[in-house]
């Protein structure tokens, strides 16, 4: 039976692990700002969610509420406010922002040194040179995952199925630095099926409810399932068919319970991190 990678456990040792290092600190404590935009439910639960994080584990934490009529130059006055405030070590703007507002002129106008969601151009830079710098959450939470498994990973033949700036790239770059060598698959790709089939480690971030089965992946490869799908009947699953494909793999994330938890766990991380880093400086 497969190795089940809990990404709920695992997230409760990191934030124990963050909360010992915030009780050796000397001086500042780190603190993170969120920008919330309009009244999105979803936006409000994991803002809370984060906020929620922030306090447990010792962070100062701000949540700064905009109406949804906010203009642009207004955020970006707001962004560089906090880019210039001491106390704020990581500036979070939460996704989506209503149309008016361009999310890649948002994403660049944070500090790239306190862009603790790693979207900034400079730190995807950073990532895909081998440079030190702030990298998306999800998929650093799953390399810390894989390797507080013991998995494996050099010379391995990675798939990621998605392309998304904020899961499919920058998983593969963060692979690829861990020597995998790496496909990046999407909706057009060829013969998904036959790629999945090959992969040593499969990560999986679309968005369509248990699209891979039993037959599309290798026997004994690891499975990540990113995906989070709202069934009709409420239910929440991911990409992967989780009951078909777990007897054949070697070890697989759940859904729930899998990559999500880790998401927020490593937001508090490039908290961590900026705060040190700033504080070098
Ligand atoms: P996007 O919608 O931005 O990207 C989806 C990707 O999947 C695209 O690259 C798309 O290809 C590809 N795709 C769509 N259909 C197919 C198909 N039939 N075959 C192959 N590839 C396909 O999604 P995200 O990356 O933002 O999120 C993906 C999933 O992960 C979602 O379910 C989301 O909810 C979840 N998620 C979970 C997080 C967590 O914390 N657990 C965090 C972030 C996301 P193309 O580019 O060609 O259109």
């Amino acid at each position: 039976m497969a190795l089940v990678l809990s990404g709920r456990k695992y997230s409760r040792v990191v934030k124990a692990s963050l909360r010992q290092r915030v009780d050796e600190l000397q001086g500042q404590l780190p603190g993170l700002t969120v920008i919330i935009v309009g009244e999105n439910p979803a936006s409000k639960v994991y803002v809370a969610a984060k906020e929620k994080a922030c306090i447990k584990v010792g962070f100062n934490s701000n949540v700064i509420s905009l109406p949804a009529e906010v203009t642009q130059s207004e955020i970006l006055a707001l962004i560089d406010k906090l880019n210039a405030d001491d106390s704020v070590h990581g500036i979070l703007v939460q996704l989506p922002l209503p149309e008016h507002i361009s999310t890649d002129l948002i994403a660049a106008a944070v500090l790239p040194e306190k862009d603790v969601d790693g979207f900034h151009p400079v730190n995807v830079g950073r990532l895909w040179r081998g440079e030190q710098g702030l990298f998306p959450c999800t998929p650093s939470g799953i390399v810390s995952l894989l390797h507080h498994h013991d998995i494996p990973l050099t010379g391995k033949n990675a798939l990621i199925v998605g392309r998304s700036n904020i899961v499919g790239k920058p998983m593969a770059a963060l692979l690829l630095r861990e020597n995998c060598t790496v496909t990046i698959a999407h909706s057009r790709t060829v013969d998904l099926k036959q790629r999945c089939a090959e992969a040593d480690i499969l990560v999986v971030a679309v968005g369509r409810a248990e699209m891979i089965k039993k037959d599309w992946v290798k026997p004994g490869a690891v499975v990540v399932d990113v995906g989070m799908n709202r069934r009709s009947d409420g239910r929440l699953v991911g990409d992967v068919d989780y009951d078909d494909v777990s007897p054949v793999c070697s070890a697989i994330t759940p859904v729930p319970g899998g990559v999500g938890p880790l998401t927020i766990a490593f937001l508090l991380e490039n908290t961590f991190k900026a705060r040190n880093s700033l504080l070098a400086d």
